[in-house]
């Protein structure tokens, strides 16, 4: 079994663009950090840190350490564009292979939970009703006494605390806006922005085999075993 992990390259970008369009956005995310994990890792049970790091470490080595992103500013509704480095996402503390579990008295009761994976995201709806309370249910393992359904009050405490299990869960932006001085957090869905690049690139990527495909009559198969520049030469030989 190979602990080398897997690269996005013109050579998988299409296959993972194809199988990531068929699924949910919590499925893309843990299609995507699979691809940056070891094989035989189930990503799945990664704490979402570590999902974090992994999407994270493809987005470098894919497309660059620069994340740009765009952000309305709730006060005024300018539109900031900024660009952050990968590494200022990084989390720092968390990233730890397994989930950790912590203990909290809430309302007369103890509850052991434990951080969130990318399995509990990718089991609930998040459109279905009462979808962050199930969310929440998932991370407790015992109540004492035992409750058959814990009252909304103890999960939202158990909310509350996942932060501080997990560093690193929700990857944030500060911004500070340039018009009206307003600062806040936004929280930056790390397996949306990639997926986004991966569409742009497996785009692009058609695009070329559909040009050299009509110029020269080659087949798909043909135009991607040419290497990126040589087909950048074929592309302008064709169009000029
Ligand atoms: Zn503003």
């Amino acid at each position: 079994m190979s602990l080398v992990p897997r690269q996005l390259t013109e050579a998988n970008v299409l296959d993972v663009w194809e199988s990531g369009l068929a699924g949910p956005p919590a499925a893309r995310s843990l299609l995507l950090a699979s691809m940056a994990a070891p094989s035989g890792c189930s990503v799945a049970d990664l704490p979402l840190s570590a999902l974090n790091s992994l999407l994270l470490e493809l987005r470098r080595g894919a497309f660059g350490d620069a994340l740009p992103c765009a952000a309305d500013c709730p006060e005024c509704g300018e539109c900031l564009d900024v660009t952050v480095a990968a590494g200022e996402l990084l989390p720092s503390g968390g990233g730890g292979a397994v989930a950790a579990t912590a203990t909290v008295t809430s309302y007369g009761r103890t509850v052991t939970y434990r951080a969130l994976t990318g399995r509990d995201v990718r089991a609930v709806d998040p459109a279905a009703p009462g979808a962050r309370q199930t969310l929440l249910r998932r991370c407790v393992l015992r109540v004492d006494p035992p409750a058959h359904d814990l009252p909304d009050e103890v999960l939202e405490d158990v909310a509350r605390r996942l932060a501080d299990l997990d560093p690193g869960a929700d990857a944030v932006l500060t911004l500070d806006c340039p018009q009206c001085g307003h600062g806040w957090d936004a929280a930056l869905d790390l397996a949306e922005h990639l997926w986004t690049d991966v569409s742009g690139y497996a785009h692009r990527l058609l695009h070329e085999v559909h040009a050299l495909a009509r110029a020269y009559g080659w087949t798909e198969a043909d135009v991607l075993s040419i290497s990126p520049t040589r087909r950048q030469f074929y592309l302008e030989a064709s169009t000029g």
